[in-house]
């Protein structure tokens, strides 16, 4: 008896289990159409991610009624998470393809990672605050992307062991491009970067690498929070 009130309890969690993947569905769909499918993304992959992978995962409870707004939003420590047309814009720009290495410098929520892994990329992302890395760990496990490679520290140096990476992405506003970034980004790689002041103008850079050169494009103007620094990688 207590055998199957117990077989009946995992059954129920593991069908509330399955409903949170479909949790909000219907403002996912909204979102792409309204704020990424209008705004001119159009790369099949990104958007299926970003209709897939449940945003309000990622945010402090607090605001998860929000999440599927057009706006970034606190994920405290004094960080953001981004837009989601701005997560769909970098997202296109690298080109996602299944089984490709990219670099994430600047975890947060977690959830740009569980985007591009909902791609199939294979995702390594280094995020500096430790309280942030713990949180986003356990946000993208509980969201179900467990081969995400996460891990804390200054993402100026890369993650060299890991490397090269076919695409490389810095979601941090830096006032220059780290070298050891160009460093381990593949022939043909493309990495992406906001550069610019903390307070200023900033504008998302796209450096692609041919015959070992980098050369460089700038996008759109942009805001996001500051790049920082530690003294260790
Ligand atoms: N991609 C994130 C956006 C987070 S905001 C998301 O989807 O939620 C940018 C993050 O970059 C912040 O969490 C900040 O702490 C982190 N960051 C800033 N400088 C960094 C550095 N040198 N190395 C790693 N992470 C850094």
């Amino acid at each position: 008896m207590f055998r199957t009130l117990f077989a009946a309890l995992l059954a129920v969690s593991a069908l509330e289990g399955a409903e949170d993947g479909l949790e909000r569905a219907d403002e996912r769909l909204k979102m792409v159409r309204e704020q990424i499918e209008r705004r001119g993304i159009e790369d099949a992959l990104t958007l299926k991610a970003m209709r897939t992978v449940p945003r309000h995962l990622f945010v402090p409870k607090n605001l998860q009624r929000y999440a599927y707004d057009d706006r970034p939003l606190s994920i405290g420590h004094g960080q953001t998470i981004s837009q989601p047309y701005i997560v769909a814009y970098m997202t296109e720009l690298l080109r996602p393809k299944p089984g490709m290495r990219v670099l994430e410098v600047g975890t947060g929520s977690g959830y740009q990672a569980a985007v591009l892994a909902e791609t199939g990329a294979d995702v390594f992302s280094i995020e500096i605050v430790d309280a942030l890395a713990r949180s986003s760990k356990k946000a993208v496990r509980e969201a179900g992307y467990d081969r995400v490679q996460l891990r804390s520290g200054d993402g100026y140096f890369g993650w060299e062991a890991a490397g090269p990476f076919d695409a490389i992405i810095v979601t941090a506003a830096a006032q220059s491009i780290p070298p050891p970034l160009i460093k381990q980004l593949h022939e043909d790689g493309r990495l992406i970067i906001p550069v610019g002041p903390p307070l200023g103008t900033q504008y998302l850079i796209l450096v692609t690498k041919k015959d070992g050169k980098a050369s460089t494009r700038r996008l759109i103007p942009v805001r996001f929070v500051p790049f920082t620094r530690r003294d260790t990688p």
